[in-house]
Formats: structure tokens, C-alpha cells, sequence
């Protein structure tokens, strides 16, 4: 058997100072470290780590050229697929993906592909290299004119591909602030604003309009967008909380995951004392399922000082959807894990007091491929002051709902063919609004596609 090098650790910061604020948990390489850890790339011929990555980024050539201490080319092969690979190299689910891939899973640790990803865009940003060289930039005639409803990553991608393509971009934004869940969803303690801010400027520098505070649907409809653009992308997300529609569910102090999360990030609790956003963590806090967002709202509220915070989970820690890095930085910082309950009332007057819990067990496969928790009858009682419901979202039914000729399925996910074309000539969607709940490489990825069909569909009109 091959003997494989172990990993070179991605420094993190200390547990107890961490938890007492809301700045970067991961420190990540330093230069050596980065060429430590690239040295341990086998260059695989067949890179089999490339097929994991869902934008196809040609990794053992960027890693290549991190132990050759090119960093600029290393820069130019990661952004030639992944335009914003600062931030997908903080929060993609590597081990789900190129890593898992990565011949050196099979005999040891996969190379720390994520961390290379950030090592080399943040050395960019410290550099201050621009994405889009003068020269391109001078080549770019404008010409037809599409407007991207929605600034996440999804909305982000197709700004910029059609930008560089020659076409007049405009992006509406219902918030304050561009990036979607990147600056309302992820706590700055996994991406600080300020990366995904100098990430942004790449639409600067490709002259993407950006109008901010304009609900389609509301302030304008779509109709009247079309009237006036050559093509609409539909890039909305889905933000509209599940509910678990249990009885109590509305109780004072049970808090949907956006809403706390929004409350944290863009109305700035974490800030306190100079924002004083009303925010309540209690003294024990229940947070209820095991996704990313799950794992930011529990860590959220130890940061914001509760005394105790439990998820409750379904299935068990195997089956937990969150990215494994976040699991474990969870438990680091004393998140408590109760696996295989469900929650199936909520007791309190006014405020909620407990929640009743029914005992769970996992059985054969459900449709997702995951075994299916099988109610056991046993049902225990769980004192808690705050609830945060982190089961899921839907897509925002606002536009669908002033669009009456926009097909939606039973979940609300507007419906496209295989290349992002809506019911709708001239619209197009893509992101969560059409897969439900996906990731930011996912939602990338969907931009890229549609891109390229918007472009191909306007060449031919
Ligand atoms: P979004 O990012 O949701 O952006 C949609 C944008 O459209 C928003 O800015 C919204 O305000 C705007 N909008 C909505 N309606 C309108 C309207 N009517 N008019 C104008 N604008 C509108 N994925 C990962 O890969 N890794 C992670 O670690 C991770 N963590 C997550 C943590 C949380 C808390 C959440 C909620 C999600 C997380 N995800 C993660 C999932 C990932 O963020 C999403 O899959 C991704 O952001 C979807 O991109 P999108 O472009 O489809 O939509
Ligand atoms: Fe390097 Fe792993 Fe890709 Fe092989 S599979 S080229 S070792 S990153």
C-alpha cells in the first residue's frame, strides 16, 4: 500500500476565543503551507478530481502552478471556470464533491482542495488583480440589454457572462445589499462581507448595473421588465421558510432560520452593542434540522450567548445534509446534537416553554436515497425558551403569483426545460427558484448554462 502524506491542517482559531465574536472561525494557509499541501497533488492524468466539480475547474493545473509559486496563474485557471472562487472555496461541500473525488481519498486524505481555492483568491485580493484585463474590457461593445432579477450566486453568473459576452446588463435586488444568501444567509464568521464585496467588483468591472430595493413583482412586474429588455433572468432563490405546521408553531420565540439569520446579518445584531437589533437567543436554544443553515443558526446564537444549544435532528449524524467542516466546527464550540426525534408540538403560553419530541428510527431508503426515519411511538418532552426552525425553504411565490403565465410545479419551483427556458419566451430561470433548495457551485453552475442559452436564443432571433 502507497504511503500518502497526511494533510497539511487549515489553521483555525482558538475555540474560546472564536465563539465570543462573529470574525472568520478559519484562518487558512499561509504561502508555505499552501505549497506544502500542493506538493502532496499526485497530478493525476485522468483527474478524476475535475469530474467532482460541478464547474468543471481544471484542478491539478491551478495546483500545478501553486507549488511552481505562479500564483497569478493559478488565479487565471481557477476564474477561467469559477468566478468567484473566494467564496466557493469557503463554503462549497468539497468533501461531497471534487475532494471526494480526489485519488488520495482512497488512501489517505483528499488534497485540501478548498483551502488551495482560498489561498490563491485571497492572495488575488490582497493583490488587487483585476478579473477582466484593460484590453477585454476594451474589446466589450454593448449591445442588447437583459435584466437579472435576483444578486445571488445564480443572478451573479449569468450578470457576468452575458457582461462579457457584450450584452447590457441590469440586476434588480429586492435588498439593500447584492449577494443574496451570501450576505443575508451566511454568518460573517464563514464568509465576512468584505470577501464577498471584493468578489462583486468583478460585476464593477464588467459595468453591471445594480438596482437595489426593486421587488419584481411588486415595484415592477416582469411584463413591464420584457417590455423593455431583451431577455429576463428569473435568479430568486428560495427564502420562504417550511414549516413544520405542528400545533404551537406560533408561539412567541419560535423564530423561522431566515429571519433570525437576516435579523444577524443584515440588521447587524452581531454588531451589538452599536446596532441594537432586537434579537432573543434565551438560555436554551433549539434549533431544528441539520443543514448549513441549521449549523449557522446554532453557532449564531452560541455567539450571541445562549447558554445551551441543541439541534434536533430526524435521522443521525451520518445523514446530516451540512457540510461535514461545519458539523465540526459545530460540536467544537459546544452545539449539543440530539439525533432521531422529531418535533411534533410546541407547549407554552405566549412563549414557547418546551417541545414535545417523538422518538424516531431509520428504515429502508426514502426518495432522496437516505434511509427514512420511522416514527417508534416514545415521545419525550424537551424544555427550550427559543425555537429556530431550520427545515427548509420554498421558493418566494411573489412573482410567480403577478406572472399568470409562469409555470411553477407543486413546490413553487418555476419550471424550465434542461437550458433554463421558462414557459414564458424571453424568460429564463435558474438557481433554487428551480431546484429548491441546491448550493452556491450548483446555483453557479445553473447561471453559466442559462447563460449560454440566453445568448444562443438571442443569436438566432
Ligand atoms: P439566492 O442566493 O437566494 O439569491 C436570490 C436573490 O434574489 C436574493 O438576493 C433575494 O433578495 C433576491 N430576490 C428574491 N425575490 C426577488 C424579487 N421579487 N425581486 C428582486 N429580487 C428578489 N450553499 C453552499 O454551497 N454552501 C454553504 O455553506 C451554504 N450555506 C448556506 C447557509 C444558509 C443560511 C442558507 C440559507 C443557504 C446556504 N447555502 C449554502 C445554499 C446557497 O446559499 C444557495 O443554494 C444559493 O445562494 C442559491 O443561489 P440563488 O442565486 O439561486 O439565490
Ligand atoms: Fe491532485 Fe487529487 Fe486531483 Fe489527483 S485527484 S490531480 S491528487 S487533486
Amino acid at each position: 500500500m502507497v504511503k500518502v502524506r497526511p494533510r497539511v491542517p487549515i489553521p483555525k482559531r482558538p475555540i474560546d476565543e472564536r465563539i465570543r465574536d462573529f470574525n472568520e472561525v478559519v484562518i487558512g494557509y499561509d504561502k508555505k503551507q499552501a505549497i506544502e499541501e500542493a506538493n502532496r497533488c499526485l497530478q493525476c492524468p485522468s483527474k478524476p478530481c475535475v469530474k467532482g466539480c460541478p464547474i468543471g475547474v481544471d484542478i491539478p493545473r491551478f495546483i500545478k502552478f501553486i507549488r511552481n509559486h505562479e500564483f497569478e496563474k493559478a488565479y487565471r485557471v481557477l476564474i477561467e471556470k469559477c468566478p468567484m472562487p473566494a467564496i466557493t472555496g469557503r463554503v462549497c461541500p468539497q468533501e461531497r464533491q471534487c475532494e471526494k473525488e480526489c485519488i488520495l481519498a482512497k488512501l489517505g486524505q483528499p488534497i485540501a482542495i478548498g483551502a488551495l481555492k482560498r489561498f490563491i483568491s485571497d492572495w488575488a485580493q490582497a493583490q488587487g488583480l483585476e478579473k477582466v484585463s484593460q484590453e477585454e474590457k476594451s474589446r466589450i461593445q454593448r449591445g442588447r440589454k437583459i435584466a437579472v432579477v435576483g444578486s445571488g450566486p445564480s443572478g451573479i453568473v449569468v450578470a457576468l457572462d452575458l457582461a462579457r459576452l457584450g450584452y447590457e446588463v441590469t440586476m434588480f435586488e429586492a435588498l439593500h445589499k447584492p449577494g443574496g444568501v451570501l450576505v443575508y444567509g451566511i454568518p460573517e464568521f464563514r464568509l465576512p462581507k468584505k470577501i464577498v464585496d471584493e468578489e462583486l467588483k468583478y460585476l464593477e468591472e464588467l459595468g453591471v448595473e445594480i438596482k437595489l430595493g426593486i421587488v419584481v413583482g411588486r415595484t415592477i412586474t416582469l411584463y413591464q421588465l420584457l417590455d423593455e429588455y431583451d431577455a429576463v433572468f428569473i435568479g430568486t432563490g428560495a427564502s420562504h421558510p417550511r414549516f413544520l405546521n405542528i400545533p404551537g408553531e406560533n408561539l412567541n420565540n419560535i423564530y423561522s432560520a431566515n429571519e433570525f439569520l437576516v435579523r444577524v446579518n443584515l440588521m447587524k445584531a452581531y454588531m451589538f452593542p452599536i446596532y441594537d437589533t432586537p434579537i432573543h437567543v434565551g438560555k436554551r436554544t433549539a434549533i431544528i434540522g441539520a443543514g448549513n443553515t441549521a449549523m449557522d443558526a446554532a453557532r449564531t446564537a452560541v455567539r450571541l450567548g445562549a447558554n445551551e444549544v441543541y439541534v434536533l435532528y430526524r435521522r443521525t449524524r451520518r445523514e446530516m445534509p451540512a457540510r461535514l467542516e461545519e458539523i465540526i466546527n459545530a460540536e467544537e464550540e459546544g452545539v449539543k446534537f440530539i439525533f432521531l426525534v422529531q418535533p411534533i408540538e410546541f407547549i407554552g403560553s405566549g412563549k414557547v416553554e418546551s417541545v414535545k419530541l417523538m422518538k424516531m428510527k431509520l428504515g429502508g431508503p426514502d426518495h432522496t436515497g437516505r434511509p427514512k426515519p420511522i416514527p417508534t411511538g416514545d415521545i419525550i418532552e424537551f424544555p427550550t425558551d427559543v425555537v429556530i426552525n431550520a427545515i427548509g425553504f420554498h421558493p418566494n411565490p411573489l412573482i410567480p403569483r403577478t406572472t399568470p403565465k409562469l409555470k411553477t410545479d407543486n413546490k413553487g419551483r418555476i419550471m424550465t426545460d434542461q437550458f433554463g427556458r421558462t414557459s414564458i419566451k424571453r424568460v429564463y430561470a435558474g438557481g433554487d427558484v428551480v431546484i429548491g433548495e441546491g448550493t452556491v457551485i450548483e446555483a453557479m453552475g445553473q447561471g453559466r448554462k442559462v447563460a449560454k442559452t440566453i445568448h444562443l436564443d438571442l443569436l438566432r432571433s
